[in-house]
């Protein structure tokens, strides 16, 4: 079942690595991610790629995209001081989330970042008053494409196109620079046409501010790229092809510089989380479901699996004939089930001590694991 996602050689690695370590723990193939970010730059070779660093915040991994010249994406000052200590100019880093103390904006200004997203009035004023002159990216609402996507960012980020287009003016007015439009098309969105929407829209607007003469320069395209999860996606040049037709479709020969922000669709695949069987048992002698309880759940690693919404790939060596289970995690916490409506098969000679690979799991695991909830450690990282 590895195969599809892995190949021979690598789940060979993967196996050898693992075989005499204790569970859970996450390993990273540090040359998916290379790979990938390739791809990318192939397949937009006119795009800016900012890596979206809270999907999987690693210095080995941020020190790869830092060799092969990405630039990145920060959610805090925190993710910045991670970047700029690993020498990372602070040209390359935007500011990306919405939502910040004015004294963080300040820091991050002093520290020398010039690029920042926004949503909202308080916040254009708070950037005018404490990162003076920076460049500015103001976010669109996107609640009719996100409801595709399997791990939405709706309703709370952006704004709608109305209210956008005065705070264009309003940053203009006071010594902002109006860079460009940004949106996200919600995490893991298989739809591709999302971005067709997207884009239109911010056609229009474009159209409107050049009216205004306040002429932007930029859009970004945010994230949203898909990692193969059980449900596998169109391969990321697929996704290239459609998305850059839409651009020439709707801006013609005027596109605009683009932005990317990839996180979960750069460093999902290149993660595997490998667990251990702790319990098998059935809630009485008829039940026809096992339970199956593991060293990772919702608190050490599979927090996106909160009300099933990523269905990561399990994956163990035991064959033979499968049965249903339900698949929950190690903690006194009722909320740590994994999979319970969306049926599961594992094989029935699956044991106790028998292990657990669940792959692709690079991107939002190991950064949202808790740090000893029921005094479980934090999820261990491992970079081959
Ligand atoms: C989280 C985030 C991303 C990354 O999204 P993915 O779906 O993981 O690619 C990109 N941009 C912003 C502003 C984000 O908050």
């Amino acid at each position: 079942m590895y195969r599809g996602y892995y190949s021979p050689a690598e789940w060979e690695q993967i196996v050898d690595f693992s075989a005499t370590k204790e569970t859970p723990f996450l390993i990273i193939l540090l040359d998916r991610v290379a790979r990938r970010f390739q791809e990318f730059r192939r397949d937009f070779p006119s795009a800016k790629i900012y890596y979206a660093v809270k999907a999987s915040p690693g210095e080995e991994i941020l020190t790869l995209l830092r060799d092969l010249g990405s630039y990145f994406d920060i959610a805090s000052i925190y993710e910045l001081d991670r970047v700029l200590y690993l020498g990372v100019s602070p040209d390359r880093v935007s500011f990306g989330n919405t939502i910040k103390k004015a004294r963080h904006i300040r820091e991050a200004y002093d520290k020398g970042v010039r690029l920042f997203a926004t949503d909202s009035e308080a916040d254009v004023r708070t950037l005018a008053r404490e990162a003076p002159g920076s460049r500015v990216f103001f976010r669109l609402l996107m609640d009719a494409v996100t409801s595709d996507s399997d791990w939405p960012l709706s309703r709370k980020f952006g704004c709608q196109p109305r209210m956008l287009m005065e705070l264009v003016s309003l940053a203009a007015d006071l010594g902002l620079d109006p860079y460009g439009i940004s949106f996200h098309v919600g995490s893991q969105q298989r739809e591709i046409p999302a971005w067709d929407a997207a884009i239109a829209q911010v056609r229009h607007l474009f159209e409107w501010l050049e009216k205004e003469r306040i002429p932007l320069k930029a859009m970004n395209m945010g994230g949203g790229f898909p990692a193969d999860y059980l449900i596998k996606s169109n391969p990321l040049s697929v996704y290239a092809e459609e998305i850059n037709r839409y651009l020439h479709m709707h801006f013609g020969d005027a596109i605009p510089e683009i932005y990317l922000e990839p996180g979960r669709g750069l460093t999902g695949e290149a993660g595997i989380l490998v667990s251990e069987v702790v319990l098998i048992s059935k809630k009485s002698r008829t039940d026809l479901k096992r339970w199956v309880y593991t060293d990772v759940g919702i608190f050490n690693g599979l927090m996106e699996t909160i009300d099933e919404s990523i269905k990561y790939p399990a994956y163990t060596e035991k064959g033979g004939e499968t049965g249903d289970v339900i698949l929950a995690g190690p903690t006194c916490d009722s909320l740590d089930i994994i999979y319970e409506h969306f049926k599961y098969q594992l094989p029935l000679s699956l044991e106790i001590g028998d292990r657990i690979y669940w792959l692709s799991t690079g991107a939002y695991t190991a950064s949202y694991s808790s740090i000893e909830f029921n005094g479980f450690p934090p999820l261990k990282t491992y970079y081959l």
